[in-house]
């Protein structure tokens, strides 16, 4: 069922009978030609693209919980390219330009809202990093501005400028950059591949893999075994459980972010902020609430619930940058476990057991990369080479030596 202005005019006027659920819910059949372990965004998103751009069939996505239970729908829905080195900003360029046309490809409102992403500044150093940032993502074909302090005080005049620990000295801004209601993107996902015929499977558990002379053959699972030729793994922060199961142990750790969303207030803050000097995030949703975030928890977990002292550490990021959020109840607070990878970047890569690929390590801007990602993934099962975007994001590039440290921060997850 094609959605359409049309089609709700004449279902108003029919008593809204025809609807129809937005995705079947199969039995698993005995054997597949690909199974994708984990639906949330990069599951989904890679079984949509391997039907439709692909023209692959026999697909699976096998998720344990429910679609849209994990990050993707978890996350903050902050989407930008405003990367600095070469192995990541043309991936997540083509993501955005994905971004850009996704709700008219899958046919779903996901909200998708380009209302623009501005990085404050504090320093003059920092303004030379920024500067710098902007350059290469312009030279990618990226958009970025680096605003003085006057054009940020006229955007968001209530942020700390006369009184800051951390005085305001401008911002690098991304235009294009936004949001995009994040469980929308799994359901449109969900609903477009359904429609190409893969079988979206809730409530199925990988528990472990059949591996035979170093090939895949299948998946043991909670609604039994199921066969496959292929089977790709992008199960986020479950990445070190899962791949275990094929005797792999990952260069990533789990690690709990939280997320919180304030009491309604009126229209305040028109697009995405970062604080430059702490860790805090922070943009409107359409619905009044203040969303934002900061850092990770901080130690290892496979929990989906964050700890006090980080609540009271990203409070105190909003409170220096706009004192006045101090007014305003929050209202909900939440945590989704994160893929750590050690140079924050992630891997998109075939391992080295045949028929068996790994999609994950996207720490906590994987939410943004969901649409190449999954175009990424889909090409590498489909035709076991890598998309020209996604070739720095190999297993081998710990061992070599070749890695995307994007932050500058060595091989410490809990930095990322
Ligand atoms: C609080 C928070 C804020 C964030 N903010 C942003 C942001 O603003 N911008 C951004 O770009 N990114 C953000 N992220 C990161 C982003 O959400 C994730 O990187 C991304 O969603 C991960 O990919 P996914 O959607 O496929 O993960 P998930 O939705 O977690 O999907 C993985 C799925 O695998 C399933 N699974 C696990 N084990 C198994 C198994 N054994 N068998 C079957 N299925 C299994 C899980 O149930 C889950 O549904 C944030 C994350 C969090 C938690």
């Amino acid at each position: 069922m094609r959605y359409s202005g049309f089609r709700v005019i004449a279902e108003a006027l029919t008593g809204h009978k025809g609807w129809k659920p937005a995705w079947r819910d199969p039995a698993p059949q005995s054997a597949y030609d690909y199974i994708i372990v984990g639906g949330g965004g990069h599951g989904l998103a890679t079984a949509y693209y391997l039907a439709k751009e692909f023209k692959q069939a026999r697909i699976a996505v096998l998720e344990k919980g429910w679609i849209g239970g994990g990050n993707v729908g978890r996350n903050t829905t902050i989407v930008r390219s405003n990367y600095l080195l070469d192995g990541n900003q043309p991936f997540y360029e083509f993501s955005m330009k994905l971004w850009e046309g996704l709700e008219q490809d899958f046919n779903y409102n996901a909200m998708v809202s380009q209302r623009g992403i501005i990085n404050l500044f504090h320093t003059d150093a920092q303004r030379d990093a920024y500067t710098r940032r902007g350059n290469a993502m312009i030279m990618h074909g990226a958009d970025a501005e680096l605003l003085n302090k006057d054009q940020v005080r006229a955007m968001y005049p209530f942020l700390n400028f006369d009184n800051a620990r951390f005085p305001i000295k401008g911002a690098l801004m991304q235009r294009r950059g936004g949001t995009v209601r994040h469980d929308a993107v799994a359901w449109g996902y969900a609903r477009g591949a359904d429609m190409r015929g893969v079988d979206i499977i809730q409530n199925c558990e990988v528990l472990g893999m059949k591996i035979e002379n170093g090939r895949v053959l299948g998946v043991e699972t909670s609604r039994g075994f199921i066969g496959a030729k292929k089977v790709g793994v992008a199960v986020a922060g479950s990445s070190s459980k899962v791949m275990a199961h094929a005797g792999m142990r990952l260069p990533i750790e789990s690690h709990v972010l939280q997320a919180f969303v304030s009491e309604g207030l009126k229209p305040l803050i028109d697009g995405v902020m970062t604080y430059g000097a702490g860790h805090f995030y922070v943009s409107q949703s359409d619905k009044g609430g203040l969303v934002f975030g900061g850092d990770i928890d901080g130690y290892n977990s496979y929990a989906q619930r964050g700890n006090l002292p980080v609540v009271e550490d990203v409070a105190e990021g909003g409170m220096s940058l706009m004192p006045m959020i101090g007014r305003a109840r929050l209202l909900r607070m939440w945590g989704g476990i994160m893929d750590m990878s050690m140079d924050g970047s992630p891997i998109i890569d075939k391992t080295h057991i045949d028929g068996l690929y790994f999609n994950g390590g996207w720490c906590y801007g994987g939410f943004k990369a969901t649409p190449a990602s999954g175009w990424c993934f889909a090409h590498l099962l489909a035709k076991d080479t890598p998309h020209s975007t996604a070739t720095a994001y190999r297993f081998d590039r710990f061992a070599k030596g070749l890695m995307i440290d994007e932050k500058g921060q060595g091989a410490q997850p809990n930095l990322h």
